[in-house]
């Protein structure tokens, strides 16, 4: 057994936490079960705002394809209750901080000290300015073609996108879409309800009324939270880590959309990707703290 000296016993007994999450969203919220059910000590904050906010049908998640996220978190949050080292406040993070051998985070007046901080505070999406997206954003205008696409199965779509990336997504929605329309985002003046599902109103020529539309956002991760903790960035713009989530701050994982793990071409957006981050993190704790 290691010796220790009076004060490094100490300085541990003031550690409150053995860990921090901050993100309620599934990458969050499957850390906070994992860390549960090792009975660690475990606070998750969550500010409520969520990626998938707007989205009533989420879709590719074994067991649960076609789920309303809401009620995921709903379910995921009742499930983490039987746990009763896990405490889940809804409340906004203001810092962290390296502290000696421990992080701390400030919530409201507090400064509150643990072993590791998870961070899983996702990302944020900018619409191209077309009026009428942003109403339909998850519905019947899109992003990613594995979340939203087999349901324009069969029906006309639009690729509301000029940028090379276009032409992998038209390839990629052919087998699904009974015809793929590519559209400059200058050309639509405004998107609109249709019988078909949507209308795009164009600049010039007639309208092109489809099931759906995919347009490529501009995301960032949520708040500014990670800007002053000094964790190293990806070109991507995501928080570089290992395959466990370790960020180049030591005691700091990053798991969920905000994680571009080394390994990966990108970060992976999609609800089974931030559950397994979730989880890897979680146990790269455990396992930290039992080698401590
Ligand atoms: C329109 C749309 C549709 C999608 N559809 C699908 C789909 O069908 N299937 C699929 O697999 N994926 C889908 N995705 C992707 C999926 O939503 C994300 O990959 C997933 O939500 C990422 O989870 P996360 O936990 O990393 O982040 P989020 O779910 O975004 O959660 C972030 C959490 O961090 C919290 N937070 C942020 N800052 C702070 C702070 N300072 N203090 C406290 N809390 C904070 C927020 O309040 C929130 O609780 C979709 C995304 C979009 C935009």
């Amino acid at each position: 057994m290691k010796s220790q000296d009076g004060a490094e016993r100490n300085r541990k007994e003031l550690i409150v936490y053995d860990a921090i999450i901050i993100g309620g969203g599934p990458a969050g919220l499957q850390a906070a079960l994992t860390l549960g059910r090792m009975h660690r000590r475990t606070l998750l904050l969550d500010s409520g705002a969520y990626r998938n906010a707007t989205v009533r049908h989420a879709h590719n998640l074994l067991t649960n394809d076609g789920r309303d996220p809401a009620e995921l978190r709903r379910i995921a949050r009742t499930e983490i209750a039987a746990y009763d080292t896990v405490q889940i406040r809804d409340a906004l993070a203001s810092a962290v901080e390296r502290d000696g051998d421990a992080v701390t985070v400030t919530v409201d007046d507090e400064r509150l000290r643990t072993h590791a901080v998870i961070l899983a505070t996702g990302m944020a999406d900018e619409l191209p300015p077309i009026p009428g997206l942003a109403e339909r954003w998850g519905d019947t205008v899109a992003n990613c073609p594995f979340c939203h696409g087999h349901e324009f199965a069969g029906r006309p779509v639009a690729v509301v996108n000029a940028s090379p990336h276009a032409a992998v997504l038209v390839r990629m929605l052919e087998p699904v879409a009974s015809a793929v329309h590519v559209v400059d985002p200058a050309d639509v003046r405004e998107v609109v309800d249709a019988p078909t599902g949507l209308r795009l109103v164009r600049t010039a020529g007639d309208p092109l009324d489809v099931a759906g539309a995919f347009v490529a956002p501009t995301w960032r991760p949520r708040g500014d939270l990670l800007g002053r903790i000094g964790v190293e960035f990806q070109e991507t713009g995501a928080v570089r880590t290992d395959p466990s989530g370790r960020t180049s701050v030591e005691g700091v994982y990053a798991v969920g959309d905000i994680a571009h793990p080394d390994h990966l071409p990108g970060p992976m957006f999609s609800l089974a990707a931030a559950i397994l981050g979730g989880q890897l993190a979680a146990v790269a704790v455990v396992h930290s703290l039992a080698a401590s």
